[in-house]
């Protein structure tokens, strides 16, 4: 495969410096990975640009488009062993869960935005002005950066790329310099489906070649997924240069609520999944835990001992549970929070060091004891740590709802009880865009996804996608 930039059309060698990427189950380098500069950003910029008004894209019929994004699906789905098996060894995610969430996930994205394709709709408008016709039209937005995190790269990009191209749009990809690899391989099927050239551009490199697009004056949408320091970056970089408009996928820090009702051994299975899928690198992870004081002792000593019964193994190996962490600079991240949990004075039930083999593994970690004010439960970890806190539920659900809710994020949140009142006023009290009750929290292209607070702007997926991929406009025809 490419390791190259995709510009207009053309693979070229990037002229910044070359990246290595690595297989975080045995810490390996895998490849190098090209680096654009300013002049290519340029360069990808003004081809999206040239492209976005060109007879071979904005002269297709909603039928031809929709033509194409199935044609990615099928081809995704074509190529799912070798894309997921590239995720796996990229990221490190369990081969199963790259298999049916990452590769799964962006095949049902193309699916079902190809469906969309011919049902954006405008409407006409009951306007109180004579002899007028008023109607709306959906435009594309115009040039989009999509830059994308490194914990779901194949499906992250596919929330952004499918509803882009639906809606007509050109778009200049920046993937994370940590899992570049089924970017790469996702713009070459988009080539392979026959996605005109100009119309997918791929600038790969770190953080300043994300900057460049994020300051360039000719691009008017970005659209980004990853930590909430850099989507302020984006933001002030938008302010400084044309006010493009964002869409801002953030971090996370999502409660979980376990109530006296609970069904508890539920709760410990569905919390276990939530907690650690791909070893916790996920947005939505379930984190802070306020388990009512009567269930509090059984709910800790399952979880601790479901905790230390899972097996450690790179991605490819069927068994495994605990799967490497994506860098050894991420891992030494989680330890710092893990020794900062020890020294604020929380108690360690299980877990809390690197694993010693290869590779970037954390053993899953249990806390108790948990301050609401502690590092712990206040910055976004983004690995295998579960931090729990006691309430008292005879006292109502105010007081657990209102310290689930003291943090900047809110991007998603859980409840387990078998009391439909409960959970109603539980789900309804939280500020986060999704709350999960007694489930994962998973995504689906027909669900909105995005966070209250500092957990971003705006919401992807389902229709609310269109939103961000389209301006509208109002045309008045006075006819009298
Ligand atoms: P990150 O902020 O380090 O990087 C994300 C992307 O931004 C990368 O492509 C990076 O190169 C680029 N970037 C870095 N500096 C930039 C700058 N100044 N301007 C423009 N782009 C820049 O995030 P990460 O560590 O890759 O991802 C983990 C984070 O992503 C976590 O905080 C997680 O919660 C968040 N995340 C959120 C969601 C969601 O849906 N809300 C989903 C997945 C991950």
């Amino acid at each position: 495969m490419s390791t190259k930039l995709f510009i207009d059309g053309s693979w070229v060698p990037g002229s910044g410096e070359t990246i290595p990427t690595f297989n975080p189950a045995d810490g390996t380098e895998i490849t190098k990975v090209s680096s654009a500069s300013q002049a290519e950003v340029d360069q990808a910029v003004a081809a999206a640009r040239q492209a976005l008004g060109a007879a071979e894209w904005a002269g297709l019929l909603p039928v031809q488009r929709a033509a194409i994004l199935f044609k990615i699906a099928d081809l995704i789905e074509q190529h799912a062993d070798e894309l997921a098996e590239l995720e796996t060894l990229d990221q490190g995610q369990p081969l199963g869960v790259a298999q049916q969430v990452s590769v799964g996930g962006a095949a049902n994205h193309f699916r079902y935005y190809a469906g969309w394709v011919t049902k954006i709709e405008g409407t006409v408008n009951p306007i109180s002005f004579p002899d007028t016709l008023h109607y709306t039209r959906r435009e594309p937005v115009g040039v989009n950066a999509l830059i994308t995190p490194w914990n779901f790269p194949l499906m992250i990009l596919a929330w952004k790329l499918a509803p882009a191209l639906a809606t007509g749009n050109t778009v200049v990809i920046k993937p994370s310099e940590v899992t570049p690899l089924t970017s790469i391989k996702l713009v070459e099927l988009c080539e392979k489906a026959g996605v005109p050239a100009g119309v997918v551009n791929l600038v790969t490199g770190g953080g300043d070649v994300g900057a460049m697009l994020s300051s360039h004056m000719d691009i008017d949408h970005v659209s980004y997924t990853g930590s909430t320091a850099t989507g302020k970056k984006i933001a002030i970089a938008s302010a400084e240069s044309n006010l493009k408009r964002l869409t801002l996928e953030l971090g996370g820090k999502a409660p979980s609520i376990i109530t006296k009702d609970a069904d508890i051994d539920a709760a410990v299975a569905g919390n276990l999944g939530g907690a650690l899928l791909n070893s916790g690198q996920v947005c939505a992870a379930y984190t802070r835990f306020f388990v009512d004081s009567s269930v509090h002792d059984e709910f800790v000593e399952k979880m601790a001992a479901a905790m230390k019964s899972m097996k450690a193994g790179s991605g490819m190996d069927e068994q495994a549970q605990v799967t490497p962490l994506v860098s050894d600079r991420h891992a030494e991240h989680v330890m710092r929070i893990i020794e900062s949990g020890r020294s604020e004075g929380a108690e360690l039930v299980t877990g809390g060091h690197r694993l010693d083999r290869d590779g970037y593994f954390v053993e899953p970690t249990l806390f108790t004891g948990v301050g609401d004010d502690m590092t712990l439960a206040r910055e976004e970890i983004f690995g295998p740590v579960l931090s729990v806190m006691s309430y008292d539920g005879d006292e109502g659900l105010d007081e657990v709802i209102a310290r689930a809710n003291d943090t900047e994020y809110g991007l998603a949140a859980t409840v387990w009880t078998r009391d439909i009142a409960t959970s109603q006023k539980i789900a309804n009290g939280l500020r986060s865009g999704a709350v999960f009750v007694n489930m994962l929290p998973i995504p689906d292209m027909a669900a909105p996804w995005g966070g209250y607070k500092a957990s971003g702007w705006g919401r992807e997926m389902g229709k609310w996608a269109l939103d961000c991929y389209t301006e509208v406009k109002a045309v008045w025809m006075h006819y009298g």
